[in-house]
């Protein structure tokens, strides 16, 4: 099977079998992600994708997970969609789910419509950045989409159906912006109202000084309280209804998982006490991207 390195996927597809149906990623600007700087983008060829799932599927008969890579897949045209997506099911015949990484504009380009039938077709999950609900640092970090265009692309998705898996990064707007990203994001999350939600901690590459220009010279790394205290504020502005809530990534100094709207209370008081506690809370040579 062909793998193009760097590969990446969620934590919770870690049983997963990949298949990379894209190289690299359509945006490519985060000022936050190097992860596919090296890549340069394109869509896999029938031909090459095809040789890959017939080479898997003779040796592992009993997949039920797939997860297709790399950094926004949902970026296929729906008829190459829904092609791949047959092929997987008749091919792994104990197959239960699809899932993919998708972005605002692979949303935003599709219609409801087309969303609906590559559901249908199985790709069950999306996993989404919304990294921010703060307009003027998703400009800084040239996301490529507005809050507004956040919440109509996500909820263009769980209408269609769609397993909504969306991620948050604390520390994004330094110290300066750190109540107003807390507070927006909380904001747009409550709009979107995902099936899951995970927060990251920022961790910045060495070698990506492409942030530090993007953000400009006020920016300000936060330390570990006042990102704890910016997770606090977010929880705190949640609106949420049954989403699960988890900060269980290697990136996070506490992890914590939680039902939310339901055990707000409890996570609240868990940051308290870990505010309190600090020399609890997972130590620098511990995280890990
Ligand atoms: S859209 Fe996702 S994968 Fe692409 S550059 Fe931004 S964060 Fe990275």
């Amino acid at each position: 099977m062909y793998y193009d390195m760097p590969l990446y996927r969620p934590p919770s597809e870690a049983y997963s079998l990949i298949f990379q149906v894209t190289l690299g990623c359509s945006h490519n600007r985060c000022a936050f992600c190097i992860a596919y700087r090296t890549k340069k983008f394109c869509i896999r060829s029938w031909e090459d994708l095809k040789s890959d799932i017939l080479e898997a599927a003779l040796s592992y008969r009993r997949i039920d997970k797939i997860f297709l890579a790399d950094g926004d897949a949902l970026v296929i045209d729906t008829d190459y969609m829904l092609q791949i997506l047959s092929f997987l099911y008749e091919k792994f015949p104990h197959l239960e789910r699809v899932s993919a990484y998708a972005g605002p504009a692979n949303l935003l380009e599709k219609s409801p419509e087309d969303l609906q039938r590559i559901r249908k077709a199985g790709l069950q999950m999306l996993y989404f950045g919304i990294e921010t609900g703060d307009d003027e640092l998703l400009l800084k970090v040239k996301k490529g989409a507005t809050a507004q265009e956040l919440i109509v692309s996500a909820r263009k998705a769980i209408d269609a159906g769609f397993v909504f898996s969306a991620i948050v990064i604390l520390g994004l707007g330094g110290k300066k912006a750190s109540v107003t990203h807390a507070i927006e994001t909380a904001r747009v999350c409550s709009a979107i109202n995902p099936q899951y939600l995970s927060a990251l901690t920022l961790m910045i590459e060495d070698d990506n000084q492409y942030f530090f220009r993007c953000m400009g010279k006020e920016w300000e790394w936060m330390d570990k309280l006042e990102m704890l205290k910016e997770l606090r504020l977010m929880i705190e502005n949640f609106n949420l209804d049954n989403c699960v809530f988890r900060t269980n990534h290697a990136s996070n100094y506490l992890p914590i998982k939680a039902t939310l709207n339901h055990d707000k209370d409890r996570l609240l008081k868990e940051i308290d006490n870990a505010l309190k506690n600090p020399e609890h809370l997972r130590p620098e040579f511990l995280r890990a991207l």
